[in-house]
């Protein structure tokens, strides 16, 4: 009997020791998101828009519109962990995706993406065979129409969203200018950012030399840098 109860007891422990970690998580994690948002409310004052901390170990930051149409950013640990104290860096990150939402990058580019993919199924061959069941579709490997077709595409929107990145970063470092945040932090951010895309996978690799993601890098650290130092003098 004795031993039931200390291993009821042994249970009880184990589960305590695991609610109480997962609570100082959700603690934490609520803390880091609100600390964000006091960064976006000094870098965008009386802007609508909504910081969440995502508690993954991945190199990451975006800006999305959630199902209720709010304008939100999502910021993941691993970039957080990535840039350390370095605000700086961080509140570059904040501005730039912020930047996305008041440039109506997102809107622009899902919608192009969604034509391009219509264009791109309307158009191709095959679909048009799987359309009359002669083939079920994803059987019949893309013809090199297809293939060129879908590669002309992503190259329009690979151009688009270049465009956009560069606007992204210009702004972003006028808005640290606005609010008296030193924007230095803009290049140590790129620096970073192609830093974390020198040690990419395989398929990383691959599509950096396909549609060169690493010479952008570079050509916005040297945009920003050109930026931050012309006009703090
Ligand atoms: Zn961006």
């Amino acid at each position: 009997m004795g031993w039931l109860v200390l291993i009821g007891v042994a249970f009880g422990v184990f589960i305590l020791i695991g609610l109480l970690s997962s609570a100082k998580e959700a603690y934490t994690g609520s803390q880091i998101q609100s600390s964000l948002a006091e960064r976006a409310r000094a870098l965008a004052p009386g802007y609508p828009v909504a910081l969440k901390y995502v508690s993954e170990p991945v190199f990451n930051a975006f800006a999305y519109c959630d199902q209720n149409g709010t304008k939100c950013v999502a910021i993941y640990q691993g970039l957080l962990s990535k840039f350390g104290d370095d605000s700086g860096a961080i509140d570059f990150v904040i501005a730039h995706e912020i930047s996305h939402h008041k440039h109506n990058h997102m809107v622009v580019q899902s919608i192009v993406n969604m034509l391009s993919d219509a264009a791109y199924d309307g158009i191709r061959p095959v679909g048009f065979f799987e359309s009359l069941g002669l083939a079920a579709p994803g059987s019949t490997p893309p013809d090199l129409f297809s293939v060129v077709v879908k590669g002309l595409m992503d190259a329009g929107t690979q151009w688009i969203s270049r465009k956009d990145e560069f606007e992204a970063d210009k702004s972003a470092v006028e808005m640290m200018k606005r609010s008296n945040v030193d924007p230095t932090g803009a290049v140590r951010a790129l620096q970073r950012i192609m830093i974390e895309e020198g040690s990419p996978g395989l398929f990383q690799a691959l599509h950096q030399r396909i549609f060169g993601s690493h010479p952008l890098t570079q050509e916005r650290i040297d945009k920003v840098a050109a930026q931050v130092g012309g006009s703090r003098a």
